[in-house]
């Protein structure tokens, strides 16, 4: 929503005019915009629309979200969303403004209408205040680091997967436990299960390393697409992983891992001589573990089970209450 303003002479003089600054200002190739003591727009230069895909227009009056198609104003003024006390990007004008605070380079996000669809952009933002005839102004520069920060973001979700199977590594993994910990309680259990595949040194022997590799990358794929997207799985070491299936009963994961056995014993039936199999342990970790596990402490627990498994003979799970022999 515009709120009319009525530029003073000394604005229009500058915002109008074809002076020398005025063309600089427009030309640079960083987006700067020019607020008012109210955080209203004043101008913006020709980079800032480039960076929304939008045209050149008159957004004198606009606030920020209103003028840059903020996904919080859609059907609402910038500022009046529930949304908008998260608003970094309006937090950093009123800081500017009212703190005459320096900011030399926050990294903000904003999420928009781009073409028509929601996109989260980053920008670094600089900002300073300046006084012109008695009237308070912040210039702010905006820098669109849009494609540095996904470049890092996902580089920061490849640091949490193991990259030969593709489930997470044991630090996420391990992270993501402690998580679920801590959302414990209320109602919320998963249940743990680890597993190790049985006479794996044998495979790796007989067939050779890599076709280790594709049992273990096969498995991956399988339990993966078997578990529910707020399940986790994760490789805890050479050939053991850790799943954690949220709120299901013990029952219905000792399901999963037996669908999952089965699918991949069948993909290696005629490749591979003898049975590939793995033995596992699963418990279920409920309102009992609140505030006194550590995720080291819950593996454990659910390791003594596997070893039990490995000791009762292989292929085949052990939980907390019974013993599945696996087909
Ligand atoms: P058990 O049933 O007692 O678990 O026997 P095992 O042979 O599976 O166990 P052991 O600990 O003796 O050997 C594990 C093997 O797993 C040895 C190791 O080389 C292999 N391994 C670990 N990580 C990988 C991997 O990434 N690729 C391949 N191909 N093999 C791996
Ligand atoms: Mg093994
Ligand atoms: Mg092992």
């Amino acid at each position: 929503m515009r709120y009319v303003m009525t530029l003073k002479n000394t604005e229009n003089e500058i915002f109008n005019s074809d002076s020398f600054a005025h063309m600089a200002f427009q030309n640079d190739l960083v987006g700067h915009i020019i607020l008012n003591y109210e955080s209203s727009l004043l101008t913006a230069n020709r980079k800032m629309f480039e960076y929304f895909n939008l045209p050149s227009y008159d957004i004198s009056g606009f606030k920020f979200g209103d003028a840059f198609k903020c996904i919080n104003s859609m059907n609402i003024s910038c500022g009046m969303s529930d949304k908008c006390s998260n608003c970094q990007i309006m937090k950093s004008f009123l800081r500017i403004q009212c703190c005459e605070e320096k900011s030399d380079g926050l990294t903000v996000d904003y999420t928009c209408l781009l073409n028509g669809e929601p996109e989260t952009k980053w920008f670094k933002l600089y900002g300073n205040t300046f006084y012109l005839q008695e009237d308070k102004y912040a210039i702010i520069t905006l820098v669109d680091i849009s494609d540095e920060q996904n470049r890092i973001l996902h580089i920061e979700e490849l640091l949490k997967l193991d990259l030969a199977t593709g489930v997470k590594n044991k630090y996420s993994l391990m992270d993501s436990i402690t998580e679920q910990l801590a959302e414990l309680g209320q109602g919320n259990h998963f249940v743990i299960a680890m597993i190790d595949f049985d006479c794996f040194k044998d495979i790796n022997d007989s067939y050779g390393h890599i076709m280790g590799d594709k049992v273990l990358i096969e498995f991956s794929n399988i339990i993966l697409q078997n578990i529910s997207p707020i399940d986790i799985v994760g490789r805890y070491g050479g050939e053991e992983f850790v799943i954690l299936f949220n709120n299901l009963t013990l029952q219905e994961a000792v399901c999963v891992l037996q669908k999952t056995h089965m699918e991949l014993k069948c993909v290696f039936k005629d490749i591979i001589e003898q049975a590939v199999t793995f033995s596992g342990g699963a418990m279920l970790v409920d309102d009992t573990f609140v505030g006194e596990n550590k995720s080291t402490d819950i593996i454990n627990k659910v390791d003594k089970l596997l070893y039990k498994a490995k000791k009762n003979g292989r292929n085949r799970l052990i939980t907390t209450f019974e013993e599945y022999i696996l087909n």
